[in-house]
């Protein structure tokens, strides 16, 4: 393990000046019009931003030196890094950044040998509240904007492709799975994931099928992403199937019961082809009895259909000053064995990054 302070300052909050990765393409040459320079030059830059993760106008030698100079003002360095770490021998790499008013959020890069991944943050902090979550324990600070949700994307597919994993990758995941509720952030992440997806020079390439949208259970807005025709996977993180103990560990649960989101899920799998992912963190003593295995696999059955979910069992990475902790091996092994058992596809999740604290809000909590 590593670690490199880059800069120090305190935190201010605000909202992010515009930048390239905030406009659709038809927004794009309109803002280079405003910055007197022909349409053309908006679709130069962005096939050396989405196509070329360039976001140094000095690099972009094909441009005028003043066309560039101009230019730069559609690049404001919105996802500064201030913070690094990696371990896993290099093949998990942590960042905290700044935005432009010093507000911190983080993304993880990881390096498999099929694929390389990034775990973006949607929020910087997040309101959900969840008892066992770092980020949840800090509440929410602002929304990300679209551009600091593409800008994380984009330096990594840059990292990746330059080597920071050990050999040249291409950047083929994205998962929502950092700081923040993505579908409370809804525009903007929708916005973002459509940059992430199109393909160059409108944005990122990276295909839908390797998005990850993982949300606490926001109803309205699971039906709403269905519509969106993106296909990407739905992850509804349930972390347990009965109401008492979910109204405790996901307090959104008060409002959605976890029959309403399971049938938002299958709503979900239904409009888009897509299988659906139920994310679960198995806590000691909390939320890992065999019954609860034995009702989530029934439920997920009658709800959403064996064979259009998956569980991904999380074994909980406990937080500072938490009394929770991971389940026992014997009873993480009994539990997966019940809901396959049942029919239901399920999995335990490695677990990238425990030493860099790299669980959903561990880095920036210690620093701050
Ligand atoms: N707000 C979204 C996405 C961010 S968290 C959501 O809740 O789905 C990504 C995943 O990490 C969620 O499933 C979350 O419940 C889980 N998680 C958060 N803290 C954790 C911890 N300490 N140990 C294990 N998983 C955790």
């Amino acid at each position: 393990m590593s670690t490199l302070p880059l800069v120090f300052d305190a935190p201010r909050r605000g909202r992010p000046p515009r930048h390239l990765a905030d406009l659709d393409p038809a927004e794009r040459r309109a803002a280079v019009g405003e910055l007197g320079l022909p349409g053309f030059r908006a679709d130069q830059l962005a096939r050396h931003y989405f196509g070329r993760f360039t976001a140094d106008v000095e690099q972009m030698t094909d441009l005028p030196a003043a066309a560039r100079a101009t230019l730069a003002e559609l690049l404001p360095p919105l996802v500064v890094p201030v913070l690094e770490q990696e371990c896993d021998g290099g093949a998990t790499r942590k960042t905290l950044w700044k935005g432009h008013d010093g507000t911190r959020a983080e993304s993880v890069l990881m390096g498999y040998p099929d694929r390389a991944t990034v775990c973006i943050s949607s929020q910087a902090g997040c309101g959900m509240a969840c008892p066992f979550c770092a980020t949840g324990q800090g509440g929410l600070d602002r929304n990300l904007s679209t551009a600091e949700i593409v800008e994380q994307v984009r330096q990594a597919a840059a990292a990746a492709r330059d080597g920071a994993l050990g050999r040249p990758a291409r950047l083929s995941n994205v998962v929502f799975m950092g700081m923040g509720e993505p579908l409370a952030n809804y525009r903007r992440v929708v916005d973002a994931v459509r940059r992430i997806t199109a393909p160059a020079p409108d944005g990122l390439g990276i295909s839908a099928r390797g998005v990850t949208v993982s949300t606490v259970g926001l109803v309205p807005a699971i039906d709403k992403l269905a519509a969106e025709g993106l296909p990407v996977t739905l992850a509804v993180s349930l972390h347990t199937p009965d109401d008492e103990l979910r109204d405790t560990l996901v307090p959104v649960n008060n409002r959605w019961k976890v029959d309403e989101v399971l049938d938002a899920a299958r709503r979900y799998a239904t409009a888009t082809g897509r299988r659906v992912s139920i994310e679960y963190a198995l806590i000691r003593d909390v939320n890992d009895h065999p019954w609860r295995a034995d009702l989530l696999a029934k439920k997920l059955a009658q709800r959403i259909g064996k064979h259009r979910v998956h569980v991904n069992l999380i074994p909980l990475n406990p937080t500072p000053g938490s009394e929770w902790d991971a389940s026992p091996r014997p009873v993480q092994d009994e539990f997966v064995r019940r809901v396959q058992d049942a029919g239901v596809a399920c999995t335990v999740r490695d677990t990238r990054g425990r030493e860099i604290a790299a669980a959903c809000g561990q880095l920036a909590a210690s620093e701050a």
